[in-house]
């Protein structure tokens, strides 16, 4: 196991957001993670990238505990995301906003910069390399000295995903890609997520496009109004008469079946 959410509970106020949640990722594997709107899930990535302490539970990665940690401190043991709001150096070109998601693993010190000594310029030859590698993977090498802003909406986002694979992660939590992306760009996003998962590297995805959640994730997780209600392959997920009922009930656009 990679990720093992164990009893995970989140009150905000009197809002009870999550439940008692529990499951767990295995390594190399794409875990859905969808339900209705507001029935946890963007909490559930906040807690496990350490943006909020749970109220109760624990979260565990390979088999020791992270909460309590750091937000940087969960990026340098390997958990990266990317947002529901695209979240970008808007000013900057793509090959830097790349660049800049490799920060957590450089290892030059300030007076190596300061001073640009021989490792520092060996350093950002590397970073620069694995930058535009990275790009190639997200389809946007020749966008690389686009400033960011000027991107296309899809393209922001497969930058956003390149960006979060900078900073070598085993797990990559991916927060809505689908999200505002035409049926090219889907078709483009669920082939790149495929890529990831040949490159070694562990998916939890959030997204509400249900054909891309189906044809895309191993086993999914339905949380409804903070609680799990089912958790599967996509199949049986698709004909769970609960789940059913969840979205049927729900007043997003949605569609399980
Ligand atoms: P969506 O699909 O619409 O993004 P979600 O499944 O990601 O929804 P969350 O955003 O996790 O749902 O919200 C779960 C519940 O917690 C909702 O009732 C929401 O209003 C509430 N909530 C989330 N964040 C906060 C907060 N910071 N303060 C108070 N309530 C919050």
């Amino acid at each position: 196991m990679v990720l093992e959410i164990n009893k995970v509970s989140k009150q905000f106020g009197g809002i009870t957001a999550l439940s008692e949640v529990s499951f767990s990722i295995r390594q190399g594997e794409i875990l859905g993670l969808i339900g209705p709107n507001g029935a946890g899930k963007t909490t559930m990535f906040n807690m496990i990238t350490a943006m909020l302490p749970p109220t109760s539970g624990e979260i565990l990665l390979t088999k020791q505990k992270i909460n309590g940690l750091k937000p940087h401190e969960i990026t340098e043991k390997g958990i990266c995301r990317t947002f529901q709001n695209i979240r970008l150096f808007p000013e900057m070109t793509v090959l830097e906003n790349v660049m800049m998601g490799t920060h957590c693993r450089n290892t030059s010190g300030v007076w190596s910069s300061v001073f640009r000594t021989k490792s520092q310029k060996q350093e950002e030859q590397k970073i620069n390399q694995k930058a535009s590698e990275l790009l190639g993977k997200v389809n946007l090498l020749e966008e690389q000295e686009t400033v960011a802003k000027n991107l296309a909406y899809g393209q922001q986002r497969r930058l956003e995903i390149a960006r979060a694979l900078a900073s070598d992660p085993t797990l990559l939590l991916l927060d809505e890609p689908a999200a505002g992306m035409n049926e090219r760009e889907t078709e483009e996003l669920h082939e790149l997520i495929m890529r990831i998962q040949e490159m070694g590297i562990t998916v939890l995805l959030i997204e509400h496009d249900m054909p891309l959640v189906m044809k895309t994730c191993d086993r999914i997780v339905v949380l409804n109004f903070g609680k799990k209600i089912a958790e599967g392959e996509p199949k049986a997920i698709q004909n769970n008469p609960e789940v059913i009922e969840a979205y049927l009930g729900s007043e997003g656009d949605d569609d399980i079946a």
